[in-house]
């Protein structure tokens, strides 16, 4: 549905250092529906990680999409690098911008070939690297076909948890310069959880990577918080500042995490 393309005179994204801002960044998804986020504005050093949290609808997604240009603001701007990404191709923002989403997609075709998806040159010994590093490797090759198995309509062959390692060897082979990770809520056990939140660590580390959070982990770990409402930012900082303070934070919090039994403080 997204509707955006080159301009004429767009050039290529050069090699990414990895700064993203979002300056003064308005924006509503048609002319007919309200505006979903006020005067944002973001920023985000290279190579850090930070968490956008907040409640649902607040606007999370839509800041995760307009960083990758899935649409372009309606007014102010986003920057990688100072550049703006509505001066650049595409294709060179695709290349160094990976996507994981909530509920990753898998098609119809081997496990290998979903791993390879946009890279599908990439040599062998590059996958089963991104598979190692993925912690997805290990189950791949328990599989009686290994990484020619084949998923089936729906993946119903594999658990959800396979799913979502999968798709983080697919990030990892394909190395973008920045990340945006939109957390999976669904549960799996606890072993598959502690896979999956290694695997996540390896491959933000030294990336800039904005993580739509829903884990006490994930959050605690980021450099900075932000607390998206009602499409506006209205905390930033780290878990201890932001808990400190008697705001939205410190009650999502005490919902969200206190009733796990994890929330020590
Ligand atoms: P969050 O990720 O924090 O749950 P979203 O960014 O998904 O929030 O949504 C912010 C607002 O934008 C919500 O009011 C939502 O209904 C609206 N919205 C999201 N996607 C679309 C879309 N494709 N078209 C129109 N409105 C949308």
């Amino acid at each position: 549905e997204p509707d955006v393309l080159d301009k004429p005179d767009a050039q290529d994204l050069p090699p990414a250092v990895g700064k993203v801002d979002l300056r003064a960044v308005n924006f509503q998804y048609r002319d007919s529906t309200p505006r979903v986020l006020h005067d944002v504005d973001l920023h985000i050093q290279a190579g850090t990680t930070i968490a956008l949290v907040g409640p649902t609808g607040a606007g999370k997604t839509t800041i995760a999409r307009l960083i990758a240009r899935l649409y372009e603001v309606s007014s102010g701007c986003v920057c990688i690098d100072d550049i703006d990404v509505r001066r650049v191709t595409q294709t060179s923002l695709r290349r160094q911008t990976g996507i994981v989403p909530q509920d990753p997609f898998l098609f119809s075709g081997t496990i290998e070939q979903n791993i390879r998806f946009g890279l599908p040159h990439a040599p062998d010994d590059k996958v089963s690297e991104a598979a190692r590093l993925s912690n997805a490797h290990q189950f791949i090759a328990d599989l009686p076909d290994g990484y020619q198995t084949k998923v089936l309509e729906g993946a119903a062959n594999l658990s959800v948890g396979q799913r979502q390692l999968i798709c983080i060897a697919r990030a990892a082979l394909a190395e973008p310069r920045i990340l945006i990770l939109d957390e999976a809520t669904s549960s799996v056990d606890t072993m598959t959880e502690a896979m999956i939140q290694e695997a996540l660590q390896r491959l933000l580390s030294g990336r800039t990577a904005i993580v739509i959070a829903h884990r006490l982990s994930t959050i605690r770990n980021a450099d900075l918080i932000c607390v998206v409402d009602r499409g506006r930012i209205v905390q930033q900082g780290t878990h201890q500042e932001l808990h400190d303070q008697l705001g939205l934070y410190r009650t999502l919090y005490d919902e969200q995490f206190n009733l796990d039994g994890d929330g020590s403080g």
